[in-house]
């Protein structure tokens, strides 16, 4: 960092506005403080009444968490099954499983950090395969992952059938003043049952307060959906007065990638993308068997990045028109999937034709995959690096229902280009369309209001608060807009 910061000229805030603490070791996670060198300045502040709320979080972390006397009695508790709330410590947790793909894990990991801090509890992340090789510790002077000792048996296994479930709960109705519960079990996937999400709604006249452990699986972004429930309302209009970008705001204070996967990030970018004029991110993914590549999506992305002039067309390859001049402005591009054969038509295209405006295009994929396989310690690594990659773009263009898209965007606070996703092997009308804001779609919200809770009646969710619409890419979406 010294290095970096000498040779900058402007003094430049590596803490983010009082978004980090000073004092980590910069040694063990040289990205906490560096990333400021990379990224475009933040477009939206943390307020003072959030960064006192981190200060409290942290706070309670390392008053609760593993380590501690208190973590010790919470977790004696569990294992011996004593139910209710601790009334000795005043300590209670929320433990996040490790679901699905990375994408899914991250948003996952920021909703539940915002529930963890809206609940008083303390946010314990299952480390799965690989969450402690891609990221750092967030908190200083404690840990956030999950002892590797926790005693609830078979918790990974957890199901929306479990006894423990909200949902179970709720339908034996042991939800009065008097319950109590061992532990309780969020399912909160996008698919999950409607008395599940009921779990949305759960507030001081509920239950959930009342236990001491919980555990929350989630396969998503649920911020939006915190928003539609009263009781967080008026604390999360405190913490982000702007509602379009909680992901922004939560990701820059709570993910630090580990030095191995920060090296993947700035090798590249200082190889291929730093010395352009500009940079343009596409985000491919497709969701087809076997990822095989298809000629509509290659059409859908040159028809978007036409029709939002996001990269120059081509002369025809037999006019013999001369070169650019030197010094013509540079474009590079950054293409991520998990089949190269996009990047490589597109490379192609600028190899064996001019661009139409002279300008010089650069093309570049970090990695090409092939096939998803879950929890795997390289393939994490390489699209933490490159969801980290997008976020350094200057414009972007994402695939619809894509995680790994969302968080790109996110983390860099850039409004996408969201390819629709085609249907029936068709490049849709419009292929493209600019988002309301840089935020994440939460995918399966429920449809109803915290209010009144008329679960059998199907309501639009996108109505009902003013910073909460539509997804631009799935209808049945909302997002903060
Ligand atoms: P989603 O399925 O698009 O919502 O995104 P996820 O990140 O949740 O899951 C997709 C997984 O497939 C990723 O976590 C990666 O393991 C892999 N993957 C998909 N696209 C890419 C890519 O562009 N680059 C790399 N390295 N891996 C990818």
């Amino acid at each position: 960092v010294a290095g970096l910061a000498a040779e900058s000229s402007k003094k430049l805030d590596v803490l983010l506005g009082g978004l980090l603490l000073p004092g980590f070791d910069e040694q063990s996670c040289a990205s906490r403080y560096q990333s400021v060198y990379y990224r475009k300045n933040m477009t939206r502040s943390p307020t003072p009444y959030l960064i006192d709320q981190l200060r409290r979080q942290e706070a309670l972390q390392r008053r609760c968490g593993p380590g501690t006397d208190a973590y010790r009695r919470a977790s004696d508790r569990l294992k011996s099954g004593v139910k209710g709330v601790d009334t000795v410590d005043g300590c209670s947790y929320l433990v996040l499983l490790s679901y699905r793909g990375l994408g899914n894990r991250i948003l996952a990991a920021a909703s539940a950090f915002l529930y963890a801090m809206l609940t008083g509890r303390v946010l314990l992340v299952d480390r799965g395969k690989t969450m402690g090789d891609l990221f750092c510790e967030p908190f200083p002077g404690t840990t956030w992952l999950l002892p590797l000792d926790f005693p609830l048996q078979g918790y990974r296994d957890l199901g929306e059938d479990a006894a423990e479930s909200y949902g179970n709960v709720t339908l034996r109705n042991e939800t009065g003043g008097s319950s109590e519960h061992r532990f309780v079990y969020m399912h909160l996937d996008h698919a999950a049952s409607v008395e599940n999400k009921l779990a949305y709604c759960d507030d001081h006249r509920q239950f959930l307060h009342r236990v001491q452990w919980v555990v929350m699986r989630t396969d998503g972004y649920i911020a939006p959906i915190l928003f539609l429930n009263p009781a967080y309302q008026q604390e999360l209009h405190r913490m982000f007065p702007r509602k379009d970008s909680v992901f922004y705001i939560v990701s820059r204070y709570l993910l630090h990638p580990t030095n191995d996967v920060w090296g993947m990030v700035t090798r590249f970018y200082d190889s291929y993308l730093k010395s352009a004029d500009e940079r343009l991110g596409i985000q491919i993914r497709v969701f087809v068997k076997d990822d095989k590549p298809v000629q509509h999506i290659l059409d859908q992305i040159l028809a978007c990045t036409s029709q939002e002039r996001l990269l120059p067309g081509v002369l025809p390859s037999a006019g013999g028109a001369p070169p650019p001049p030197a010094g013509a402005r540079s474009k590079a591009v950054l293409v991520t999937g998990l089949d190269g054969w996009y990047h490589d038509s597109i490379r192609e295209m600028y190899w064996r034709s001019a661009s139409a405006n002279g300008e010089v295009v650069s093309v570049h994929q970090p990695s090409r995959e092939e096939h998803q396989r879950m929890f795997h310690r390289m393939q994490d690594m390489k699209a933490l690096a490159e969801m980290y990659l997008l976020s350094m773009t200057d414009k972007i263009v994402t695939s619809g229902w894509s995680t790994f898209g969302y968080v790109g965007t996110a983390l860099g606070g850039l409004t996408p280009y969201i390819m629709i996703k085609p249907e029936d092997e068709e490049v849709p009308d419009p292929p493209c369309r600019r988002a309301m804001s840089m935020e994440p779609c939460a995918q399966g919200p429920p449809y109803f209001e915290c209010t009144r809770k008329e679960v059998d009646k199907l309501l639009d969710t996108g109505n009902l608060v003013p910073h909460v619409r539509a997804c631009e890419d799935m209808s049945w979406g909302l997002k903060l807009i």
